[in-house]
């Protein structure tokens, strides 16, 4: 028996599966070619070669043999064949990429079989007893698949299946990813025209379409208001600066292989060359805010903040969507303060980002990640000495239990300099990644000749907070389509309302309330197309309008709009006036459904 809450053996166990399924289609068609079959994180896979392309059908097909092999309860017996005859039993069955296989094994390595039935793969194992404990199991999807991943070899396909070991969990599982791919806003997202990519523009660099800028251009303003209301000051610094810059903040020794280096690669280390690169922080940037002139212990805190484009050479297979981009804006501030001011600041910050993220509707589902250094493994990755980390980590911790904040504690997930609050959320899929994040610095202050004259009249380094609000737009733009599946709040929607003019004969007045709402602050369209309005209708709730205004001759002659609401349902007829004021206290209060 398999215990599936332990990782080793659902792998022995959706391993078994891949065979299952390699064996099915070997009964099936015969000249198929066997590559590679493993067990993945949330199922299996194998690569076959054949000339003709498997349809849904043939899933279908390959699923009931499956289901037959494992009525035959065939049991999995394992032998090992020295490298000559291993070769040769391969060679005989075609199995030429198994040949491969081999012929890539060290000399010293021991060569294994299963052998259940009639199929016999060669393989390492493990694997469970018998085909009969492969209870529940399906085949999700098809893919193409180079033969080792080299775009140079021959173009495989890829069955993709999952399995567990009984049918409720496995109906569980489908439902979950079923209502996951309707979410995934790297689908939704483009459907819905929020954004879209292209090739020759580049990998994680995605084009935010209008309706996706609207919806950032709203959640910025708002953003930018209320820090200025928190006394927050606006910066606006260079994207890019020379080298000299990074190697003062450490980002040239620590971080280069993140960073976009313009220029030469061979001049990036040449002195006597000028070289730049673009920011992947700004950090540094809004320090010289700081340094313009001198500063007192009066002129502290220092609320610094700026609407940044940043810009990291992230892995091209760690893209997705707008979840994982190259090029991404964030609100980004430094506190620049004395140490007396930190925890009341680091307060303040931890309060802006739950505010924040509580109004978007995201906080719900949000957890906290207390992020250290590895004490050991400090010397290449991080600044500072045992002390200063130890100093800095102890009062992070006091405060965040003077805050009464749980959080789960990540080693070696700190910033080069210094420990930090991340508030971690996860896409539809389940991965995790980092939405907002509070870092408490007290190195960097230093580096950058940062002083201020205390009451006393000596001069000191400041500590520094760098701290996210909203942390980045790409990024919560992905989070809130999924989480609403496309029905954003109203006050951040691209189009709140959709007039539908029952005939052409209303177009003129539908144009009318257009006109007057627009001019009231709106953001309200016309369908006008010659389309009867049940389409008129449908088109608006697929494109996840919530409001709709149908207009027709009784509207028209009464300056009434008929008003279909997504979540409260038919709302009636009403004058425009009266539609507007409800609009107005929606937007105004940030109303939002779950969806
Ligand atoms: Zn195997
Ligand atoms: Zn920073």
């Amino acid at each position: 028996m398999v215990d599936f809450s332990n990782a080793e053996d659902r792998k022995r166990f959706r391993h078994t599966a891949s065979h299952i399924m390699a064996q099915a289609v070997k009964r099936l068609w015969p000249e198929t070619k066997l590559a590679i079959g493993p067990a993945i994180d949330e199922g299996f896979y194998y690569d076959f070669d054949r000339d003709e392309a498997f349809s849904e059908a043939d899933l279908k097909k390959i699923e009931d043999e499956m289901k037959k092999i494992v009525k035959e309860n065939l049991p999995l017996e394992y032998y090992e064949l020295p490298r000559e005859e291993a070769r040769k039993f391969m060679e005989e069955k075609g199995e030429i990429y198994k040949v491969q296989l081999i012929d890539d094994l060290p000399d010293e390595a021991t060569i294994s079989f299963y052998k259940q039935g009639d199929f016999t793969d060669l393989c390492k194992g493990p694997h469970v007893e018998t085909t009969g404990e492969i209870k529940a199991f399906k085949l999700t999807s098809i893919a193409g698949a180079y033969w080792r991943g080299d775009s140079n070899n021959k173009m495989l396909q890829r069955i993709y299946g999952t399995a567990f070991p009984d049918k409720g969990q496995l109906k569980e599982y489908l439902d979950r990813l079923e209502e996951a791919k309707k979410r995934d806003h790297n689908k939704l997202g483009r459907e819905l025209e929020y954004f879209t990519t292209v090739d020759y523009i580049g990998q994680g660099l995605p084009i935010i379409l209008p309706k996706g800028s609207k919806t950032i251009q709203v959640m910025q303003r708002w953003i930018e208001d209320l820090e200025a209301s928190r006394g927050c000051e606006l910066t606006m610094t260079p994207y890019f600066a020379k080298r000299d810059l990074y190697k003062i903040s450490g980002h040239w020794d620590h971080y280069r292989d993140g960073m976009f280096v313009m220029g030469d690669k061979a001049d990036q280390d040449d002195e006597t060359k000028e070289c730049y690169a673009l920011r992947p922080m700004t950090c540094p940037f809004q320090y010289q805010v700081f340094l313009n002139r001198q500063r007192s212990y009066r002129d502290l805190p220092m609320r610094l903040t700026e609407t940044s484009k940043l810009f990291r050479n992230e892995d091209s297979g760690e893209m997705h969507g707008l979840i994982r981009v190259r090029q991404f804006t964030i609100s980004e501030g430094h506190y620049i303060l004395r140490p007396d001011q930190l925890e009341a600041e680091f307060k303040e910050c931890l309060d802006l980002a739950k505010y924040v993220l509580d109004t978007v509707g995201l906080l719900e589902d949000c957890t906290f990640r207390f992020s250290q250094w590895d004490p050991a493994n400090p010397k290449n990755k991080y600044e500072g000495t045992k002390e200063q980390w130890e100093k800095a980590q102890e009062t992070m911790g006091k405060i965040l239990d003077d805050l009464g904040v749980e959080y789960s504690i990540g080693i070696d997930e700190a910033a080069f300099y210094g420990p930090k609050l991340d508030i971690q959320y996860k896409n539809v899929f389940g991965k995790e990644d980092t939405l907002v994040t509070i870092q408490i610095d007290m190195l960097l202050a230093q580096k950058y000749g940062m002083e201020y004259v205390d009451a006393d009249g000596t001069k000191k380094n400041p500590y520094i907070i760098h701290r996210t609000s909203l942390g980045c737009y790409e990024r919560t733009l992905a989070y809130l389509i999924e989480k609403y599946a496309g029905w954003l709040p109203v006050w951040m929607a691209y189009e709140q309302a959709r007039i539908l003019p029952i005939s052409d004969s209303h177009i003129d007045y539908a144009y009318e309330v257009k006109d007057k709402l627009t001019k009231m602050g709106f953001r309200v369209e016309v369908d006008d197309r010659s389309e009867k309005i049940g389409k008129k209708i449908r088109e608006a709730n697929k494109d996840k309008i919530q409001y709709m205004l149908v207009v027709g001759d009784q509207e028209a002659a009464d300056k009434t709009v008929a008003v279909r609401a997504h979540f409260e349902g038919d709302m009636g007829t009403m004058p425009v006036d009266d539609f507007a004021a409800k609009l107005k206290e929606i937007v105004d209060n940030k109303v939002r459904h779950d969806v």
